[in-house]
């Protein structure tokens, strides 16, 4: 090991060389999204300097950032010379040039979580055939290259039909449901035909969507945050309860999966598994995230250590902090573009004032540039001492009917 607290490459070359002085240790962020953005806000508070690669400007992370390379982190090149300024690479987003990732590991530069990891999780069919070899429960999933093959996915999974593309998808964008036979021909247009590379999954006939984080340390070390519901609007994730109102068999059975799944990755940092609860009471696993991710932003306020101190605490090799809930009851609440432009902040600074009126609440802006229609923008955090009572709050926030009005 050196004693020199600099970040050269001869250090970077030493796998296992222990972290000194964590404010000589730059991670370097691929993607400078609000998760970015939240990443340096944890940073600051633990003198670890967070460097972020996106090609916008003005990114959400940008302004919080130690420093911000513009540039693409799909870019053989410039994620290269990024990696160059760097102590330690991690991700915010997943669609990046995983290639070169592998090529700097194998110089010795630490990817947290590893190349491998990523290339399983970008390619949703990649991602379904590695956790069915491991034993993890999913809805039916194959691979489809024509219309025929698609037909007979129908036949065989029955309708509607969930058809996704392999790579690049987020926020529902990359779904379309075939409620029939008859629509699986515009469903595939819509998804910009087989070249993209499709497949389908049997429908999951769920009563619940249900999340669990899971972090895993340097030293491979594995916690798991609290069971949360998450509930989609659209297709994108709208609200988050924590914690989940489910029995303790559920709670156990969700938890058993997620550190399964996890445990067949490789590399530190924190994880999101998206769940099914179905009727009959199963868990399936929809997707898995390398990364802080939206079911865990209301661990800023309401757990001892946030999914973003968790992950730099991870991938810069600290032990882990505790995950546990330090409120009895959390709930996130997502602001969605509702408009473009000028009417669309109105409407999300509207709502920010409305939640300031409420007790315990917490607004988080992200400051991207640009208001579009069901972009994430924002979120507001309520915490306080049962989800019922948080409940009432959000709808009095919302203005909606069914609380009482003091
Ligand atoms: P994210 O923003 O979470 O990355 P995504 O674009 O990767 O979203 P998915 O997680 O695949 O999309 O699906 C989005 C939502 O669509 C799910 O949360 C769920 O509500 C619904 N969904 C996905 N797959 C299925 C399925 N097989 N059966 C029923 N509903 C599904
Ligand atoms: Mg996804
Ligand atoms: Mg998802």
């Amino acid at each position: 090991s050196h004693d020199s607290h600099e970040i050269d490459s001869s250090r970077r070359k030493d796998d296992d060389s222990p972290v000194h002085g964590l404010s000589e240790k730059i991670v370097g962020v691929l993607g400078g999204g609000q998760l970015g953005r939240m990443l340096c806000q944890a940073a600051s508070k633990m003198a670890i300097k967070v460097m972020v690669l996106d090609p916008s400007e003005n990114c959400p992370a940008s302004a919080l950032a130690y420093d911000h390379m513009v540039g693409s982190f799909d870019d053989s090149a410039t994620v290269e010379e990024f990696a160059k300024r760097c102590g330690v690479l991690t991700v915010e987003i997943e669609h990046v040039d995983v290639a070169t990732l592998e090529k700097l590991e194998q110089q010795g530069i630490n990817c947290e979580p590893k190349a491998s990891t990523i290339r399983i999780i970008q390619d949703k069919y990649l991602q379904k055939v590695h956790f069915s070899r491991h034993g993890i429960p999913l809805p039916e999933f194959m691979e489809i290259n024509n219309l025929e093959e698609t037909k007979r996915a129908g036949e065989l999974y029955g309708y509607p039909l969930m058809i996704k593309s392999k790579r690049s998808a987020y926020d529902g964008r990359g779904n379309v449901v075939a409620k029939s036979e008859g629509e699986l021909s515009l469903a595939i247009d819509v998804l910009g035909g087989f070249g993209r590379g499709l497949y389908v999954e049997k429908w999951a006939p769920f009563i619940k969507e249900l999340a669990v984080i899971v972090a895993r340390g340097r030293d491979n070390s594995i916690l798991c945050y609290p069971l949360v519901e998450t509930i989609h609007k659209e297709n994108i994730c709208h609200i988050v309860k924590a914690p989940a109102d489910v029995p303790w068999r559920i709670r156990k059975l969700a938890n058993d999966v997620a550190y399964k799944a996890i445990s067949s990755l490789e590399g530190a940092g924190v994880f999101a598994v998206e769940l099914f609860l179905t009727r009959d009471g199963q868990i399936l696993l929809n997707e898995v995230a390398p990364r802080p991710h939206n079911s865990g932003h209301h661990t800023i306020e309401s757990c001892y250590t946030s999914q973003f101190e968790q992950h730099l605490r991870a991938v810069v090799g600290l032990p882990l902090g505790d995950p546990s809930m330090k409120t009895p009851a959390a709930i996130m609440y997502n602001l969605l573009g509702e408009d473009e432009g000028e009417p669309g902040f109105r409407v999300a600074h509207q709502l920010i004032a409305r939640a300031l009126e409420i007790p315990g609440a917490t607004a988080h802006w992200y400051d991207k540039p640009e208001m579009r229609r069901q972009r994430k923008m924002g979120h507001i955090t309520l915490v306080g001492p049962s989800v019922g009572i948080l409940e009432v709050r959000l709808k009095s926030m919302l203005r909606e009917e069914g609380y009482e009005n003091p």
